[in-house]
This record gives C-alpha cells, structure tokens and sequence, in this order.
C-alpha cells in the first residue's frame, strides 16, 4: 500500500482512489445477498464506481455500496467486495484485461446516468 494517511474514509472503509492504481487487476463484485435480497451478482470498474460517486474518489467503497440498489429485486443492502484478477500477468497480457475491470455491467441502479468516461 502507499503511504497515503487518509486512505481510511470517517466510516473506515478505503476510499475509492486508493484502488485506482491498481485498476487493471481489481474490481467490485456486488452481491444482492441480504436474506431479502435475491441472490444477484454484478461488477463494477473502479473508473465506474468512481464516476458514480463523484469523480473525485474520495468517497469509500461503503458509500458506494450505499448508492446502489438492485435492478432485480430493489434490495437496498448491497454488498460490495474488491475482486482480483487472479490470472498471472503474461496471461493479462496476452487476453486483455477482464470484462470486469474494462467496464463491468453494474447492473445495479443508481448508475443510470454516469458518465462513461474510460480514462487512458
Ligand atoms: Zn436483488
């Protein structure tokens, strides 16, 4: 990790910049799994998860997690776990970054209206 003291949001999640240096390889599984919920799964890149929430990446993934609801079943209590690419980086190099990292579908709402915006 870098030496960044205020990678820790006031809820004591890390904020979402934090893991815009390591974007190519991490991503946000969202999981619709409350016992209300239904079960659903999606993803979300950090570029898009930052753009939901402002731009800024200061917001903390808990505050991401706030934003969304699931398109399925409106649940409201998603969670969000950072996923890595588990695959070594000569394979990354020769299949391209996951899905997952380029854009991921974010099937959750909250996202209509994000921009798309894909730095780089
Ligand atoms: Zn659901």
């Amino acid at each position: 990790m870098t030496a960044d003291d205020d990678a820790i949001g006031p809820d004591g999640y890390v904020r979402l910049r934090c893991y815009v240096p390591l974007q190519d390889t991490t991503f946000f599984s969202l999981f619709c799994s409350e016992p209300k919920g239904c079960g659903r799964v999606a993803s979300s890149s950090v570029g898009r998860a930052i753009s939901l929430m402002g731009g800024d990446g200061n917001r903390t993934t808990q505050e991401f997690a706030a934003r969304l609801r699931c398109a399925e079943c409106g649940n409201r209590r998603i969670e969000v776990r950072v996923s890595i690419d588990p695959r070594t980086h000569e394979t990354r190099l020769r299949e391209g970054l996951l899905s997952e990292v380029r854009d991921g579908d974010l099937a959750f709402a909250g996202a209509s209206g994000a921009s798309h915006d894909q730095p780089g």
